[in-house]
């Protein structure tokens, strides 16, 4: 052991959009919590809006460090200020952003030469990160913020031919050689993976690169997923460590949340007596999906806290996506939240019973730390696959079935529909098998001594990370 060693400093670059930030700060918070010094960086625009939870994390005494890069955004022809993921409206300007996010390796680079960090955990979206890593001799982590079976079904999907075995859109695909039998439709694989685009390409690298790189750090628990994170390491050799759910890490957040509306208003409700609505960060719906889930809503006598995201209407009437009078009809029995919620004090709070979700990854961690069971409604990404660990596998959950793949929430589901699964996540006797289930689940979180507590600490030992300089 070098007894010179001084203190050690990982950088940490998330990618830009809140389901990325979120857990990267938390992991920030997590290594800073074992006396390692950490840096995030990142751009103004997304720093400003964790601003407060970067700077409790100082109250908490965990020093976060913060070093700014300048987006290039007009560059690559996205509109001035276009920093955030969740402002991106299409593939095409996805495109852009990615190739906006290629063009900030001389910025990180310098920074690299400034600071000379012991390791850089960078995003999975940031491909070329583990070269530039390799030319300062540190090692590069890949972290995707998602779960070994996505990461399971991700790697075969990109690695198999499945075009030869995908008779057509509407069969359903065997992925090989995983522990279950998962299926899934055609149309809920995005065309950009059957043919040879650009995104397709884009993905292929970062597969590669993470394949080169020292390892990959996954926010899931080992007990949640154990014949994935096996498959993971063992079948597919890459070599990974689990440290969630990191959401954990970022409880003191919420503290002064605790004053919010919509949880005073919890306070008067029963145990398990209120669904959660909610899509996420990125997933916008029509008016016409909004009024779905309204009229859904109502039908199905649940009460419930709704989050859109949409401002509230300066006129009187404005809201099309509102059935005229239905927030007064619902008073005292839901609750619509335009904007940002305060969602995992929700998801903890002893009245709510069910989650209707888009099933991003942090959400569906969250619920599973707080034992509620869910009514999934994938869009994109990792969405359905998530959907497969909670409906097919952990049983806690009812899909509202959605059958295609669109990045942002394309397919229309019917407010009876909604009606139907919500209920069924809230009463009944599998209702009551699910919340069960979940319970158990809730318990097997992290604690100390638990396996990602035991994950982290072989992660630090095994990079040769010093918490403080030996005297
Ligand atoms: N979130 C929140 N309030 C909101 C919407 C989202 O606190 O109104 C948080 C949520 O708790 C989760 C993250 O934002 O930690 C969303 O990440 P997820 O992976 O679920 O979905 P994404 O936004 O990436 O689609």
């Amino acid at each position: 052991m070098d007894t010179k060693a001084k203190q050690s400093h990982i950088f940490l670059f998330p990618y830009m959009a809140p389901g990325h930030m979120i857990p990267t700060i938390a992991m920030a918070k997590l290594f800073a919590s074992r006396g390692i010094k950490t840096t995030l960086i990142s751009t103004p625009q997304n720093i400003a809006f964790f601003f407060k939870t970067i700077e409790r994390s100082k109250d908490s005494g965990f020093e976060i460090g913060v070093l700014l890069l300048k987006f290039p955004s007009v560059e690559v022809g996205l509109p001035e200020g276009c920093e955030c993921g969740h402002m991106v409206e299409t593939l095409e300007e996805l495109q852009k952003f990615l190739k906006a996010t290629s063009l900030l390796d001389q910025q990180l680079e310098k920074l690299l030469e400034e600071h000379q960090p012991n390791c850089l955990v960078a995003d999975n979206c940031f491909p070329w990160t583990t070269d530039l890593a390799a030319k300062f001799g540190i090692p590069r982590l890949v972290f995707h913020g998602i779960n070994f079976i996505s990461l399971c079904i991700s790697w075969h999907l990109i690695n198999m031919d499945f075009s030869a075995l995908l008779k057509s859109d509407s069969e359903p695909l065997v992925i090989p050689d995983l522990p279950d039998e998962i299926k899934l439709a055609g149309t809920q694989i995005p065309n950009f993976l059957k043919q040879e685009t650009e995104l397709r390409k884009f993905l292929e690298s970062t597969a590669e690169t993470e394949r080169r790189s020292y390892g990959v750090i996954v926010n899931s628990f080992y007990e949640l997923e154990p014949a994935y994170a096996d498959h993971y390491r063992k079948f597919l050799g890459i070599k990974a460590w689990h440290i969630g759910p990191t959401f954990l890490y970022n409880k003191d957040t919420y503290v002064s949340l605790d004053e919010h509306e919509c949880l005073k208003w919890l306070n008067s409700k029963t145990p398990n007596s209120v669904v959660y609505v909610s899509f996420g960060s990125v997933i916008k719906f029509d008016d016409a999906q909004l009024l779905e889930i309204a009229l859904g809503l109502e039908a199905s006598g649940q009460q419930f806290i709704w989050v859109v995201k949409k401002e509230k209407s300066d006129e009187e009437n404005k809201e099309d996506w509102l059935p005229e009078g239905f927030e007064k009809r619902v008073e005292g029995r839901g609750l619509v939240i335009r904007g940002w919620a305060p969602q995992v004090p929700i998801l903890e709070h002893q009245a709510v019973g069910g989650f209707a979700t888009h099933c991003g990854w942090n959400s569906v961690i969250e619920a599973v730390s707080a034992g509620v069971p869910m009514a999934t409604w994938p869009a994109f990404s990792d969405q359905f696959y998530n959907e497969k660990l909670v409906t097919q596998i952990l049983g806690i959950g009812i899909g509202v079935g959605v059958q295609k793949w669109e990045r942002f929430g394309g397919e229309k589901v019917g407010k009876r529909n909604i009606e139907k699964v919500v209920t069924q996540i809230m009463v009944g006797e599998k209702a009551k098998e699910m919340t069960s289930r979940a319970k158990r689940l809730e318990e097997m979180g992290f604690e100390e001594g638990g396996s990602s507590y035991k994950d982290l600490n072989d992660l630090i030992q095994e990079l040769g990370l010093y918490s403080t300089a030996p005297n």
